[in-house]
């Protein structure tokens, strides 16, 4: 289906960026990985996903905090492969810690890395897109980006504001074959959330298999983690002909988080 089309996944050296590095690769999209890690452990990313998969596979190490960076990222992508035809702004970071106690340092590096950097990256792709007259953004936001909990106040108002730029964006792009969405996961395993669990289970002084049920069950009513690899089925989804007309949504992946 994406045979010949280039995407850019951002933060896609771990975690839910590389599922769906995977799963639009499987689909014969040319990939830009890009992302923090050990540069051999990065190489031997690269040259598996492009053997696995038969495509051409690069990798841009931009710091998504850096504007400058993340422009010169997408337009690399272009003079690389020829085109931008997908990007997914999935590159993010938390902390936590209240209102009063939170790190100015900190909320800066949450809302340059998680919002900014998807208004960088998606203002740099339009112009290629709109030149090759198709294009799909895909903004991975979160179920915070649609309720709150207490202690993510720069998470939570980066993930809103991620909503609130998909809706822009795909309006000023609807009568533009480009569309814009969002999908909005819950609870997903990766070295994001083990950081939380494991910090759960030192403040609770519990057990890091009764962290992990204790985080699930607060609020995910499934009970389950979703995957990489399921979020990586929605973005080719978000991709297909089927999704030619969906358009500024947050589409939550979160066990039914969001429904309550
Ligand atoms: P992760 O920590 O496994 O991966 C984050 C990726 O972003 C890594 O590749 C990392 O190197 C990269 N990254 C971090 N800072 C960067 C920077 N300054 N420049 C470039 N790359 C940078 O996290 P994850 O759980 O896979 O999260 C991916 C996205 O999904 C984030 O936007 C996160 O907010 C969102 N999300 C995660 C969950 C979850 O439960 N894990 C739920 C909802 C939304």
């Amino acid at each position: 289906m994406l045979k010949g089309k280039a995407a850019i996944v951002t933060g896609s050296t771990s975690g839910i960026g590389l599922g769906i590095a995977r799963s639009l690769a499987g689909a014969g999209a040319d990939i830009l990985l890009n992302g923090f890690g050990e540069p051999d452990a990065i190489e031997a990313l690269r040259a598996d996903l492009a053997a696995e998969f038969g495509v051409r596979v690069a990798y841009d190490g931009a710091d998504m905090s850096d504007p400058g960076q993340v422009r010169a990222m997408v337009d690399g992508c272009a003079a690389r492969f020829g085109s931008v035809d997908v990007i997914v702004n999935n590159a993010g970071i938390q902390h936590t810690a209240s209102v009063e106690e939170f790190p100015t340092d900190r909320w800066d590096a949450v809302i340059a890395i998680n919002l900014s950097a998807v208004f960088h990256g998606t203002a740099a792709a339009i112009p290629h897109m709109r030149r090759a007259g198709w294009g799909r953004i895909i903004n991975i936001a979160s179920a915070h980006g649609l309720v709150a909990s207490v202690n993510k106040s720069a998470y939570v108002a980066a993930k809103h504001g991620v909503v609130g730029l998909t809706k822009v964006t795909a309006l000023e792009l609807s009568g533009t074959d480009i569309t814009c969405n969002a999908i909005c996961p819950g609870w997903v395993l990766t070295p994001l959330v083990q950081k939380q669990i494991d910090a759960l289970a030192a403040r609770e002084g519990i057990a890091e298999p009764e962290a992990r049920l204790r985080l699930l069950s607060e609020k995910q009513p499934s009970g389950q983690f979703t995957t990489p690899e399921q979020l990586g089925g929605v973005a080719l989804f978000l991709c297909s002909p089927a999704a030619d007309n969906i358009r500024g949504v947050s589409l939550p992946v979160d066990g039914g988080w969001t429904a309550q």
